[in-house]
């Protein structure tokens, strides 16, 4: 039952891809929940959806699991026109002679995901939840968390006023990212096992059609992906994710456009065709980073804040959503049985239902740093079928279990 004494049900701190559709699962039976988020209103309405919406954006892999989330809250098909399908996902290893392509057909699927515009996805979420009744506080700059015997209390400012607000909630949900200022106002600590390595982005323009393939590519001293996203004015592209140690990040980021687009086809090779031209290439740092505690009581961590994961895993936000969706649905359920959605007992069923699929999804990722120094094929088939969030297809899963010490699929000179 709702405390009429509480200003909110629930209150999230950080409005992030996490964080807005962990309010909108909540919402579908929570009335009274505020989002917040130091970010002024006005950059949450500029997010750019231009004519072509991938230029200089980065994508977001979402696996079959994530879009059936969607779909249950209605915003899948908003998403989906503009979302590139993923049907195949070609594996090589630089220097080994098989490669292998894994089709959603085998799997009894029609695709394996889709991969779309990170501002295509944020703003679909941003404009649900501001038709819903998900109360928005922008520009706030929190100052502090109180924990109270059966509730929590969060004090901030907004707009740089003076007057400081003071809300309770029965439930705070922190997703404010990494380095997040709230686990650190609750002296929550993160171990910190970020590699010294980047990533390069940018999208490619290819001589020939995607045919909805994405491409994982191995070496030692680094990894590629191509995701398929929508053809321009018939020019088809992919998106360009290049992880590689930090020198050679350095290195590689002084190139001319021209010299970039030699060596990388020189990485890659020509499975995907010529690599003709690419858009502006971004770097992101790869954090790995893991929250020391996720519960505590009336208080959950999530998102990038419990767990930063190796990003060519293409698996954070999947995994944050798998992770909203079991939150959403215990708290629920305590609630129709009488239980306060803020009871530590309550936050350690949602946690102990979701511990396996974290260390699972995190280990693929972390194993992934391992495969750049192992010369292990089978190892780096079966980890490389998780890279875009595919671990969560049941049946793909079993058929990568039951690949024993064989690779299954089609093995081609590489
Ligand atoms: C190169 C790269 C590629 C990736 N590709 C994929 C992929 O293909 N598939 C996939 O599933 N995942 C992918 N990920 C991971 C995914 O991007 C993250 O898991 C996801 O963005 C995390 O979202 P979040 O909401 O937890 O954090 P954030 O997006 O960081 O959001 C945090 C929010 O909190 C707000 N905030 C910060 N501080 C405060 C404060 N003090 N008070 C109030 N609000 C605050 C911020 O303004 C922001 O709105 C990738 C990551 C990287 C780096």
């Amino acid at each position: 039952m709702k405390d009429k004494s509480r200003d909110y049900d629930i209150i999230i701190i950080g409005a992030g891809l996490v964080g807005l559709s962990a309010s909108l699962l909540m919402s579908r039976k929570i009335e009274n929940i505020l989002v917040l988020d130091n970010k002024r209103e006005d950059s949450f309405h500029s997010l750019p959806e231009s004519e072509d919406p991938y230029q200089g954006v980065k994508s977001i892999a979402l696996s079959l699991s994530s879009t059936k989330i969607f779909e249950a809250l209605g915003i899948w098909k908003d998403i989906k026109k503009d979302a590139a399908i993923i049907e195949n996902v070609h594996v090589s290893s630089k220097g080994d002679v098989g490669s292998v392509v894994l089709s959603a057909s085998e799997i009894g699927e029609e695709v394996l995901g889709h991969n779309v515009a990170n501002t295509i996805l944020y703003n679909s979420l941003y404009r649900k939840v501001k038709s819903a009744k998900i109360d928005f506080q922008y520009d706030s700059n929190l100052e502090g968390i109180s924990c109270k015997k059966d509730h929590v209390e969060i004090c901030f400012r907004v707009n740089n006023k003076v007057e400081k607000k003071i809300l309770s909630a029965d439930l705070l949900i922190v997703t404010d990212g990494l380095n997040s200022k709230s686990s650190g106002l609750l002296g929550i600590d993160s171990e910190d096992h970020s590699p010294l390595q980047e990533a390069i982005f940018t999208n490619i323009f290819l001589s020939k059609p995607t045919l909805n393939t994405a491409y994982q590519r191995f070496s030692k001293d680094g990894h590629m992906a191509l995701l398929p996203i929508p053809v321009l004015n018939n020019d088809h592209r992919s998106e360009f994710i290049w992880v590689l140690p930090k020198n050679l990040s350095d290195e590689y980021s002084k190139l001319s456009d021209k010299e970039f687009l030699r060596v990388s086809q020189q990485f890659f090779g020509y499975r995907a065709g010529n690599f003709k031209k690419l858009d502006k290439r971004l770097r992101f740092p790869i954090y790995r980073q893991q929250a020391t505690e996720q519960i505590r009581h009336n208080i959950v961590i999530m998102g990038n804040s419990a767990h930063s994961i190796y990003p060519i895993a293409a698996q954070g936000f999947n995994l944050s959503l798998r992770d909203a969706q079991k939150l959403s649905s215990v708290i629920i359920n305590s609630r129709e049985c009488g239980k306060s959605i803020g009871s530590f007992e309550v936050l350690q069923d949602y946690l102990s239902e979701q511990v396996f699929d974290q260390s699972l999804t995190a280990g693929f990722g972390d194993n992934l740093k391992s495969a750049f120094a192992k010369d292990n094929p089978l190892a780096r088939f079966v980890r490389s079928v998780s890279l875009l969030g595919f671990d969560s297809i049941p049946s793909l899963r079993k058929a990568v279990i039951n690949l024993g010490v064989g690779v299954r699929g089609n093995s081609k000179p590489g």
